[in-house]
């Protein structure tokens, strides 16, 4: 092996049995449910909750700080929990996700097995969580089960998310809407080791019951500002990442909605169809993507169906009609990072009476400020009611001069109700 080569170490099927895997937390909910998953699976998993300036100040001794934002997140809180003394070095394992697309994501994995070799640590094995086959461990599979049970984990998460998004600013008990969050993933957490709520026909009931749980908090409505956030996959979820943007919206006093992963999923299945009719592949590719885009679509029609019966709350459009949108503006080969799908979701949100938008991007992510940033002009010219504010986030980025930009955005989003209220007396 050449010197600048970095070694892999195999996760063994006895590791499995004697190692804690150490995830880093890219979206507190939904992580909350997929570590669950995990274990339901025989894993021991440790999420890692740890925030602050620390976690960045780790992550630089690593990664070089003009490296995606969220590599240098991600490898710096996996190298804070290994110094932190909680863990027995010999039995840990970090595990990273491998997108195995043309962007930068694919290569994070290295970036960490390097952190580890500089530290001495490179017995530490690192598990590639891939499903386009770069990487595998005999100790750690992706097995149809767990996808299976991955997704309605996820699309939980996304339900949880939206509604207490809808919630939490009307709740007349402040903390009601978090708590009940807490206590459905306490709940399903439950039943995910009891071997239940995973499958179609027994999640559908308990999308249901989550809404009708959401739906019985007491409320005052009142007319708040409402702001989607949209962006790079990391930096959108993760507090840690975009500096508590969600709770800091709640502060202004506005109404957070936030698109869920669910759509992200089918974008990067529909990719590779897109692929195909793009630039040609095999039919048996295509027809298995197809197979796969349609089970994922399952979900999400569960999803939206489980909030028809409540109004009350701004139900997500389906990802066949954010396509729609997206077609009008960009091309469906832009696809790398978030690609097309960032500028759908922007549309969507303002569809659905979101015009405020923040979108979240890693300083240097080149894909996404080609398809946020980059298509801001585009979407005003169809969307004239569009306020967008992008804001990047990076190691030396301070949160006042982010918090700034976006107040001036809500001080023009009040401006234009402002207009708009009295433009509707008059006429
Ligand atoms: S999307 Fe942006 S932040 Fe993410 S890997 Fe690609 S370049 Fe880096």
């Amino acid at each position: 092996m050449a010197e600048h080569e970095l070694k892999k170490v195999e996760f063994t099927k006895e590791m499995k049995k004697t190692h804690t895997i150490i995830t880093p937390n890219m979206a507190p909910i939904h992580f909350e449910l997929i570590k669950n998953v995990m274990e339901s699976f025989g894993y021991k998993v440790d999420l890692l909750r740890t925030q602050g300036r620390e976690i960045v100040d780790e992550g630089l001794k690593y990664v070089h700080n003009d490296t995606c934002y969220p590599a240098l997140l991600s490898i710096g809180q996996m190298m804070h929990a290994l110094h932190s003394g909680k863990y027995d070095l010999d039995k840990v394992a970090l595990i990273m996700s491998q997108t195995g697309g043309g962007c930068r994501a694919s290569n994070y994995i290295h970036l960490l097995r390097k952190a580890l070799k500089q530290d001495g640590l490179d017995h530490i094995p690192v598990i590639s969580l891939n499903i386009s086959g770069l990487e595998s461990n005999a100790g750690f599979k992706i097995t149809l089960p767990m996808i299976r049970r991955a997704l309605a984990a996820l699309t939980y998460g996304d339900l949880l998310l939206l509604l207490k998004n809808q919630t939490k600013p009307y709740e007349v008990r402040k903390g009601q809407s978090d708590d009940l969050v807490q206590k459905w993933i306490t709940e399903l957490t439950d039943l995910f080791a009891q071997n239940k709520a995973f499958s179609q026909k027994e999640s559908k009931v308990y999308y249901d019951k989550i809404a009708q749980s959401f739906a019985a908090i007491p409320i005052q409505k009142t007319n708040k500002i409402k702001v989607g956030i949209v962006g790079e996959i990391y930096v959108k979820y993760s507090p840690l990442a975009n500096n508590n943007l969600e709770d800091f919206l709640y502060e202004q006093g506005c109404e957070v909605m936030v698109p869920g992963i669910l759509g992200f999923m089918i974008f990067k299945v529909d990719n590779r169809l897109e692929d195909v009719n793009l630039y040609g592949g095999s039919i048996a590719k295509k027809n298995a993507m197809s197979l796969l885009k349609w089970y994922f679509t399952k979900y999400e029609n569960d999803l939206i169906s489980a909030l028809k019966p409540y109004p009350q709350f701004t139900c997500p459009s389906p990802y066949s009609h954010l396509k729609e949108l997206a077609g009008d503006v960009i091309g469906y080969g832009c696809k790398m990072g978030e690609g097309w799908l960032l500028t759908a979701e922007v549309m969507e949100l303002i569809e659905n009476g979101y015009e405020n938008v923040v979108c979240a991007q890693p300083f240097g992510c080149l894909p996404n400020h080609i398809v946020g940033k980059g298509m801001i002009r585009k979407v005003k010219e169809k969307m004239p009611d569009a306020n967008i504010v992008p804001i990047d986030y990076d190691p030396s980025a301070t949160e006042v001069n982010q918090e700034n930009r976006i107040k001036l955005m809500l001080a023009v989003a009040q401006e234009n109700r402002d207009r708009k209220e009295e433009e509707n007396k008059k006429s």
